[in-house]
């Protein structure tokens, strides 16, 4: 297991609004007017890479993962989702949970890619507290008390 990282970004904050909180992992929502619902899933311990996990918690992240996935399907009705998960800047285990619009700014490309307009107008509006209170539906209550992570 590797210690916390000083100068790492996911190890120093929450990584945006914390939305739940698990022992394992926690749930941001990330704040982008042109991607409503962006969220990230980050180990809370410092690791590197999925393969650095045991097979159980491998399953548990993705478990959440996939959660975030639905409840944003659920909640907002994307033309599409995009999983990511590069962590080339930040090298700590995270997964990106990017819901997609054909009129969004870059799409088809990756949201990081080249934009393909710039007058995006995406009608939809994520409500943190459904979002919230779906995620603790689906993943149980938050754990308060492991939240070492969220400053
Ligand atoms: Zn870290």
């Amino acid at each position: 297991m590797s210690e916390a990282n000083n100068t790492c970004e996911l190890c120093t904050t929450a990584g945006g609004e914390p939305v739940w909180q698990g022992s394992l992992c926690r749930v941001v929502l990330i704040e982008e007017a042109d991607y409503p619902g962006y969220c990230r899933v980050v180990l809370n311990r410092h690791e590197r890479e999925m393969s650095d996990l045991p097979g159980e918690e491998q399953q548990e992240m993705m478990r959440v993962v996939f959660t975030v996935e639905a409840v944003l399907r659920r909640l907002i009705d994307p033309d599409k989702i995009n999983l990511a998960s590069l962590g080339n800047i930040t090298p700590h285990v995270h997964w990106h949970v990017i819901p997609r619009w054909t009129k969004d700014r870059c799409f088809p490309n990756p949201i990081w890619g080249l934009a393909q307009r710039s007058d995006t107008s995406i009608a939809a509006m994520i409500d943190v507290q459904k979002l919230k209170q779906a995620l603790a539906e689906q993943l149980g209550e938050p754990n308060v008390t492991s939240d070492r992570s969220i400053p």
